[in-house]
């Protein structure tokens, strides 16, 4: 079977990575492989820290569960060793009473789950961060949490296709020409392109493509190098991620559209919030100030849709790094096996259409 995986983000290379594993013909079109947003994201893999709850939740902790296996091959392939931790990595820190509830309200609902999350005295985070802000009240860990290198797991993805034969192509797809509820080709500006199955794994940009309401929520990241925390250091004004080699400072979320530009002022606000939970980070040498779009949806959770002889896996958010394994797992499955997943109902893109009459 061909299948035409379109967009090659951290969404699309994995789906191609998995299906071409498993003995598919694959092919990936893409408008341009560097400017997802996969390659600026903080990498965090951090449910409880982002507030997930309900299927969002479920998705994410099964995702949570494919990431060492998946690296572990990734590595077996390409002989990459790209910076992962899943242990103990992410520390939730509060820096107010209205978060404290938050945050305890939040480990209850937790706990009735029968996930373990560890509630942390000031005292308690000494042994974990030394020299944290004074501002800082508290804190949690839900030892389940990861961080992984984001950038560093895109190029191994795009060195992956070349050893696995996957094609990345560049193009921009225009329309797909539907029949019959069926994709029959894509209509690109440079030329067409057909498969057995399709998958649009389009980002930010689908909803021009797609018809869905997916719009770009502007994020900047500061990459600094010299200061590291020793574990994430996640606060709701900045977070702080370790990657060995560098440091990131993240991020902004802003609604400008496709703006592109760092600015100034989106620098001055990580580097306040930052410096409020490490003040050390004031000798930190700055690296780079970046900026990419999550792909944001009216109610934060993703946009899956089955189709015949398609799938779309678009809108993911703040979260696609974390829910990229569990999303190409629902495409293999339901190629391989005929599964159909409930997440294909759950993020149905008709829940919107749904409310209009
Ligand atoms: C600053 C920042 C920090 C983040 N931190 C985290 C984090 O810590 N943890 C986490 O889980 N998530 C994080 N995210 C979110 C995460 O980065 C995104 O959810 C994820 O990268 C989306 O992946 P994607 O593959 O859907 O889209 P993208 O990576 O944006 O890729 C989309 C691709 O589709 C291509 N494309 C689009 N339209 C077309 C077309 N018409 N024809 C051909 N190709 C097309 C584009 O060229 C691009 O290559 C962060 C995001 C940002 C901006």
């Amino acid at each position: 079977m061909n299948v035409l995986i379109v967009g090659s983000g951290i969404i699309g290379l994995i789906t191609a990575f998995e299906l071409a594993s498993a003995g598919y013909r694959v092919r990936v079109v893409t408008r341009n492989y560097e400017e997802g947003a996969s390659w600026v994201a903080g990498g965090m893999l951090a449910p409880f820290s982002e507030g997930l709850r309900g299927d969002m939740l479920d998705l994410a902790l099964g995702s949570l569960e494919l990431f060492p296996d998946l690296l572990g091959r990734l590595k077996d392939l390409t002989g990459a060793e790209i910076f992962h931790r899943q242990e103990k990595a992410v520390l939730r820190l509060v820096l107010s009473e209205e978060e404290e509830k938050q945050f305890q309200s939040l480990a209850g609902e937790y706990a009735q789950r029968g996930e373990v999350v560890e509630k942390l005295t000031p005292e308690d985070l000494k042994s974990f961060q030394e020299e944290l802000g004074e501002g800082v009240r508290g804190g949690w860990i839900f030892p389940r949490e990861g961080n992984v290198d984001a950038e560093a797991l895109m190029d191994t993805l795009l060195v992956a296709m070349g050893l696995l034969g996957v094609p990345v192509e560049i193009d921009d797809i225009r329309e797909p020409e539907m029949a019959s509820g069926e994709v029959k080709g894509l209509k690109g500006l440079k030329g067409t392109y057909s498969g057995d199955f399709y998958v649009f794994a389009t980002g930010a940009w689908s909803a021009d493509l797609l018809g869905v309401p997916v719009v770009p929520e502007k994020g900047q990241i500061l990459k600094v190098r010299g200061i590291s925390p020793r574990m994430v250091l996640y606060s709701s004004e900045a977070y702080v991620i370790p990657k060995g080699r560098y440091t990131l400072i993240g991020a902004t979320s802003e609604r400008r559209g496709f703006d592109s530009k760092p600015t100034l002022q989106g620098g001055a606000l990580l580097s306040t919030g930052a410096l409020r939970i490490l003040p050390p980070l004031k000798d930190a040498e700055f690296v780079s100030l970046r900026a990419g779009f999550r792909p944001s949806t009216p109610d934060g959770k993703p946009v899956f849709e089955l189709g015949t002889n398609y799938a779309v896996l678009t809108g993911h958010h703040r979260h696609g790094i974390l829910l990229a394994p569990a999303s190409a797992r629902l495409i293999l499955d339901y190629l391989e096996k005929g599964i159909r997943s409930p997440y294909f109902d759950l993020f149905s893109p008709q829940r919107w259409k749904a409310t209009v009459p």
